[in-house]
């Protein structure tokens, strides 16, 4: 059996038309989500995803407040900028592009941002209430993850799902969202890492894989049931001679063989990936609309 790959641009496509129909209704209500965003230095591929983000969200109507700010910036400065941003009604969202240059510490400025417009949704108030089951905003690459699922017609309730790496930003918050007593949760969730014993024991008795590992080919197909469906969270560069550019992207799966085992499958590029942007405007526009007393 070959499996179904899930088309995450097309997912990602047809989520934006939904956000940019509701950007418009606001629009009618005098209302235009607003993102703050702060970018500290030149990292290549912090300023790529940075105008990524700001080209997203002109694409739905929401208004971007850009910062680019050198790399010698002081950390009271952007704690400074932080402040102004929570104080301006114009700005319902705040991204603070990560990493930030060593001299700054980035917990102290991800806890700076109010919690009512950290559409990244790491401000450890946000990380409490996904917890406890709370309306929070949800982290944007585990929440993409879970659209995925559900917008692929995979119903999670009572299904054993595996996820391989306990990251904060990808592992641990989104066996949190597959817990949770609600749709799109009701799950029981096995949590691995790399002081678990036999992954493959693991991953070869769950429906659902979610592989955010950061190396190639940590599930290979031995380590897969047939029929299982396998989310790919992983962004690696691999050397690639035949490439112009030098290397390609793979993701934590060995796609080609997983595929062959798989009932549904992300690839990488074009998985996981363009939902991350994808729901961080979910998250602004949501914020928005709290802004405002819509729910
Ligand atoms: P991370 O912080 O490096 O965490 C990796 C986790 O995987 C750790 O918990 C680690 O265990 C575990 N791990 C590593 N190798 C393993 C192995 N062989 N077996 C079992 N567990 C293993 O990475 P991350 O930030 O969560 O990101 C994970 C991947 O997702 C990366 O490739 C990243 O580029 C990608 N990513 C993609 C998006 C997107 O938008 N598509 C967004 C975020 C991240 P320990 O805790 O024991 O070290």
């Amino acid at each position: 059996m070959s499996a179904k790959i899930i088309d995450g641009k097309q997912v990602a496509v047809d989520i934006r038309a939904e956000l940019k129909s509701e950007v418009a209704k606001l629009a009618e209500k005098g209302i235009v989500p607003g993102l703050g965003v702060i970018l500290v230095g030149e990292d290549p591929a912090s300023k790529s995803y940075v105008s990524a983000k700001e080209r997203a969200c002109g694409e739905i109507g929401i208004f971007s407040d850009d910062h680019r700010l050198p790399v010698e910036t002081k950390q009271e400065e952007l704690l400074a900028l932080v402040e102004r941003m929570n104080k301006d009604p114009k700005i319902n969202g705040i991204l603070v592009q990560l990493p930030l240059p060593k001299h700054i510490d980035e917990s102290a400025v991800l806890l700076a941002i109010d919690p009512d417009k950290d559409v990244d949704g790491f401000h450890p108030m946000n990380v409490g209430k996904m917890v406890v089951g709370e309306k929070a905003f949800l982290p944007c690459t585990p929440h993409g993850v879970i659209q995925l699922l559900k917008r692929s017609g995979v119903n999670t309730c009572g299904k054993h799902v595996v996820v391989v790496g306990r990251s904060n930003i990808v592992g641990k918050p989104v066996a949190n969202m597959l817990i949770q007593k609600q749709e799109g949760g009701n799950a029981t969730v096995t949590l691995c890492h790399t002081r678990t014993k036999d992954l493959g024991y693991h991953t070869r008795q769950a429906d659902i894989i979610i592989a955010a590992s950061g190396c190639p080919n940590t599930v290979t197909a031995d380590m897969v049931k047939e029929g299982a469906v396998v989310i790919d969270v992983g962004v690696n560069r691999v050397e690639d001679a035949t490439r112009e550019r030098g290397y390609r992207l793979v993701g934590d799966v060995d796609f080609e063989a997983v595929k062959e085992k798989a009932s549904l499958i992300t690839p990488v590029p074009g998985g996981v990936g363009p939902m991350t942007i994808t729901m961080l405007l979910y998250n602004t526009v949501e914020s928005a609309k709290r802004a405002n007393g819509i729910d």
